[in-house]
């Protein structure tokens, strides 16, 4: 049968992530990705894929099924978002948690003017990560849902010792903290927060001649990014930074525990490594633009999320075929 034709809406980390992972399925073909910069501009890593400037995506209507946006959730997203799903069915990465149902409502409108499809806020968190909390929570009411993230690579954080005066370079790394993880386990279900969850470590290289106690100490009391954490801070060299911390890795644990019965705990846990969060969102958006261009088919219109897509449809494999060897 055809292959589903893809768009490639943004080229950065998503994007990129995008290109590696429609080419390891089988059933689906990149038609170009599209730019606000110029096509020339953009050093693609496989020469054979189109870059087409953002203008021209118009004549691509009848083109492509699905087109994947991979911009950024602050500023680009919420334009991109509810103007390209007038035109086509669209997937997206929308993480901004706390305005994800006024950007729903946007897209909505505007998928139902344009007769499209779009899932909205696709990734691991929001949505692998989605899914196991709300599953957990319908299995067990009677309980509690703790969130972990990491170990992790934290922009903003990483930004923030940066800053510091010395510092030359530096990443920080969020770790879910082992003593909260161990008393959430044992079904004890305690009240934690964010700071008990999590600790952070800093790989830091000073600048020549800086003061590393002081770079250490700047750090650990920095209000809000760290004074209320347990904070490591470790000085290294440029190469050992380049070599050993240059990979965006990023993860974490979604745990439920609770009681069924009388007195017996259950506990659920789903948990994510990650050596590159990019190319794992890029993963996941792509499995949820096979499950759009089906939907679409069968005639379905209007803004979805994670929760609306039955797990079957993100399978290239058919609903028989599941059936036999997955059951
Ligand atoms: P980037 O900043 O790498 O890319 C965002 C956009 O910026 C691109 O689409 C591109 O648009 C533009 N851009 C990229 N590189 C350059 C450059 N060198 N110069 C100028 N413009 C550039 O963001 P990411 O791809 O890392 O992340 C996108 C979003 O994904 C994040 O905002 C986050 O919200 C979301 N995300 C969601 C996750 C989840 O679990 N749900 C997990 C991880 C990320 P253009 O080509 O048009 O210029």
């Amino acid at each position: 049968s055809n292959p589903i034709k893809v768009g490639i809406l943004g080229y950065g980390n998503l994007g990129k992530g995008t290109v590696k992972a429609v080419k390891q399925t089988s059933d689906m073909e990149i038609v170009a990705v599209f730019t606000r910069r110029d096509p020339a501009s953009l050093e693609l890593e496989d020469p054979s894929i189109k870059a087409v400037h953002i203008d021209e995506v118009e004549s691509y209507k009848d083109k492509i099924d699905v087109m994947i946006l991979c911009g950024g959730s602050a500023t680009d997203l919420p334009g991109q978002g509810p103007k390209y799903t007038k035109l086509f069915n669209t997937i997206d990465s929308y993480d901004t948690h706390a305005k994800i149902p006024e950007y729903f409502e946007a897209v909505d409108e505007a998928a139902k003017q344009g007769g499209n499809i779009s899932i909205i806020a696709v990734g691991w968190d929001p949505g692998l990560f989605s899914i196991n909390r709300l599953v957990s929570e319908a299995i067990i009411p009677n309980g509690e849902t703790y969130t972990f993230w990491g170990k992790g690579l934290s922009q903003g954080h990483s930004d923030a010792v940066r800053r510091v005066e010395g510092v030359k370079a530096g990443v920080q790394y969020t770790i879910p903290s082992d003593e909260a993880m161990e008393r959430v386990r044992s079904g004890e279900n305690p009240t934690l927060e964010t700071a008990e969850k999590h600790r952070r470590v800093c790989y830091i290289v000073p600048e020549e001649g800086a003061d590393t106690n002081e770079i250490e100490n700047t750090i650990k009391t920095m209000p809000n990014y760290f004074a209320d954490y347990q904070t490591e801070v470790h000085f290294i060299t440029e190469e050992e930074l380049k070599k050993e911390h240059s990979k965006a890795p990023h993860g974490g644990f979604v745990i439920r525990s609770g009681k069924t019965g009388e007195d017996n705990k259950q506990l659920i846990e789903f948990s994510l490594k990650l050596e590159s969060n990019p190319e794992f969102t890029s993963s996941v958006l792509v499995a949820y633009a096979r499950a759009a261009h089906r939907l679409s088919k069968e005639g379905a219109v209007g803004a979805k999320t994670v929760f609306d897509i039955a797990p079957g449809y993100l399978s290239p494999r058919s609903a028989s075929d599941l059936r036999r060897d997955l059951l």
